[in-house]
């Protein structure tokens, strides 16, 4: 099996955590990388690998990432063999599920229209510019390639979803000098518990997928410094204050969904749990037009997970997907 070599790929960020006092979590995220690659390598790893370094090498390539493709450009011609390698390597990555992204013309039609969500919170943001970012159950990484489009300082994603690493670095590969973006391979959970370091968290498409969703915000709540901004998007349904849905076994054939609340509980769950100014700036519904089956991500979406005779409920009977984004402060 190919070795994943993460002490080259987290060197700058190990040094930048070394020099801003947070040793400690340093030598935590190395055994825990340790401990996910070198003592117990997922069994498609070398095949991701092999992918990565598929990929081409590009002259004056460089990224465009205020776009709703994140994109990788170059003015070099690219040969039909350089095409051939590009598609290969890209192929090799798939399912590409959050995205879309554009690497030197090639579009990969992801399966989520995760520009979508991005354009519904972004006028809703404070100014990103030198923030210091983490964002939680971060997919891809596209989101992060998208913040750092806007001027944030540095961005760190944590998603334990191994194939989204590799596709986050097919990406990352081709921007020189290296860019402040990290993803590593782990849970919030597996943070050292009071970071209390960033000025803005993302928690989006996460707080459903938590047994407890109230652990989940003061996790949240203890990763950002007093005055940092929490951004929450999560699964809602309609109903009064206090209520939330738990459904019986899976929720449009997703597994491990657990509560699903109203907006107003919502509210009053980032009250109890410490923040303040909390505010709900979009609800929007999920449509089968934001996540679909492509020529990318060739399994059953959203529409499979539907009820065909009603496309208001999921399969189950349950209120089809209904999502909102609220913004909180650390006080
Ligand atoms: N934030 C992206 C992706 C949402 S999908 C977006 O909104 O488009 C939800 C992601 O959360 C999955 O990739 C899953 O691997 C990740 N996830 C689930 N539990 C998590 C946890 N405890 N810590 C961090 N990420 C988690």
């Amino acid at each position: 099996m190919t070795r994943f070599n993460w002490q080259d790929c987290y060197a700058s960020l190990f040094a930048e955590l070394t020099r801003s006092g947070l040793q400690d979590w340093r030598n935590l995220l190395e055994r825990q990388l340790q401990q996910r690659f070198d003592e117990s390598p997922h069994g498609d790893i070398t095949r991701w690998l092999t992918a990565l370094e598929t990929l081409p090498e590009i002259n004056d390539a460089r990224p465009a990432l205020d776009r709703s493709a994140v994109a990788l450009i170059s003015d070099e011609w690219l040969s039909e063999p350089v095409q051939q390698q590009l598609t290969t390597g890209l192929r090799g990555l798939m399912p590409w599920r959050k995205g879309p992204f554009d690497f030197f013309g090639i579009h990969i039609d992801t399966e989520w229209r995760s520009d979508w969500k991005w354009d519904r919170l972004r006028p809703h943001l404070s100014d990103l510019r030198g923030r210091q970012i983490l964002d939680v159950g971060c997919g891809s990484g596209y989101h992060l390639w998208r913040m750092l489009g806007e001027g944030a300082g540095r961005v760190i994603g944590v998603d334990p979803g191994l194939l989204f690493l590799f596709q986050f670095l097919a990406v990352k590969r081709y921007i020189e000098p290296e860019p402040r973006a990290d993803l590593l391979p782990i849970r919030l959970e597996d943070l050292p518990r009071k970071l209390e370091t960033f000025d803005t968290t993302f928690s989006m498409g996460v707080l459903y997928h938590r047994r407890s969703p109230l652990d989940h915000l003061l996790e949240l709540r203890d990763t950002l410094r007093p005055g940092g901004e929490l951004v929450l998007e999560t699964l809602v349904v309609d109903g009064p204050e206090g209520y939330s849905l738990m459904p019986e076994d899976r929720y449009g054939q997703m597994r491990n969904v657990w509560f699903l609340p109203s907006c107003d509980t919502l509210l009053r769950w980032l009250d109890r749990t410490g923040f303040r100014n909390a505010r709900v700036v979009d609800v929007s519904v999920t449509t089968t037009a934001e996540q679909r089956r492509t020529d990318w991500m060739r399994f059953q979406s959203l529409a499979d997970f539907m009820d065909p005779d009603d496309p208001g409920k999921t399969i189950e009977g349950y209120p089809g997907p209904e999502r909102a984004t609220l913004i909180a402060t650390r006080p």
